[in-house]
């Protein structure tokens, strides 16, 4: 009999079940459940299963540079991280509103760690994410209008994560076209879906990314800052204290300058 089990959960992809029914019945005989009540487990078991492994994929299709999660985010180590904000932030209600966070502060500080621990909870609550570096963006942006599918690129790129996340902008300099099409990512998804965004500049000094052009610069921060959560973080880099620390470099170390 459990070979059929075992042919038939195979033909219908019933994993956890094949794994767990066996158990789970010498279980249900001994603490004498109902069959209502066994059926339940077996399938709350391949329930669990397929759970994980679609947070395993939408985390693996968010393309984080690195996994990292809010609780290995030190907060002792960063006083200068506004802790309950962020953790409320985690409840994710800001993406069911389609709103915006954007992470401002020196290099080191944990913009990134904490935007990637962000898009870590919208995956495993099952929204759509993407992460992308400006720069990486804006070079997909052109090659996709080299290769005529903009429209299709915006649509299903920058149009289809439920959170987008642009990570580093204004560590390099966009020249006029670039920062053309950095804006008509702001403007798609401006009031359609939330943006998690990272950046060393404080919003004054935005315009020399975007090659100088204020008016281009203000339109941008108008629609990304009409729902927006800004959240500025204050202090050294976490890199550079690690590495004084631990003795690898003195005390007297120049800031990075991204
Ligand atoms: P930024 O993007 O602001 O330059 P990162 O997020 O890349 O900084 O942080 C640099 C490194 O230090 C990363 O490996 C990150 O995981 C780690 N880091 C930064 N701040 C903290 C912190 N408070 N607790 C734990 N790790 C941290
Ligand atoms: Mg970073």
């Amino acid at each position: 009999m459990s070979e059929r089990v075992e042919k038939l959960c195979m033909e219908l992809s019933l994993t956890a079940v094949a794994h767990h029914y066996a158990t789970l019945a010498d279980e249900a005989v001994k603490k004498k459940r109902s069959y209502i009540e066994y059926l339940e487990q077996v399938l709350s078991a391949e329930a669990a299963l397929r759970g994980e492994r679609s947070r395993q994929m939408l985390i693996r299709l968010a393309t984080f540079p690195a996994v990292k999660t809010l609780e290995q985010f030190d907060f002792e180590a960063a006083p200068g991280a506004p802790k309950a904000r962020l953790q409320e932030l985690a409840g994710l209600a800001f993406v069911e509103r389609r709103e915006n966070v954007i992470l401002l502060g020196p290099s080191g500080t944990g913009k990134t760690h904490l935007a990637i621990a962000l898009g870590v909870r919208a995956a495993e609550r099952g929204y759509k994410v993407r992460f992308i570096t400006a720069a990486d963006l804006v070079l997909q942006l052109e090659k996709a209008r080299r290769e005529g599918r903009f429209e299709q690129y915006l649509r299903r790129a920058i149009l289809g994560p439920r959170l987008l996340i642009v990570d580093e902008i204004g560590y390099l300099p966009l020249k006029k076209d670039q920062s053309d099409l950095f804006f008509q990512v702001v403007a798609k998804r401006y009031e359609q879906g939330s943006m998690v965004l990272t950046s060393n500049l404080s919003f004054g000094d935005w315009e020399q990314t975007f090659d100088g052009n204020a008016a281009l610069t203000s339109a941008m921060l108008d629609r990304l800052l009409h729902h927006a959560h800004v959240i500025q973080i204050r202090g050294d880099s976490y890199r550079l204290r690690q590495a004084r620390q631990s003795g690898l470099i003195g005390g007297t170390v120049k800031r990075e300058t991204h």
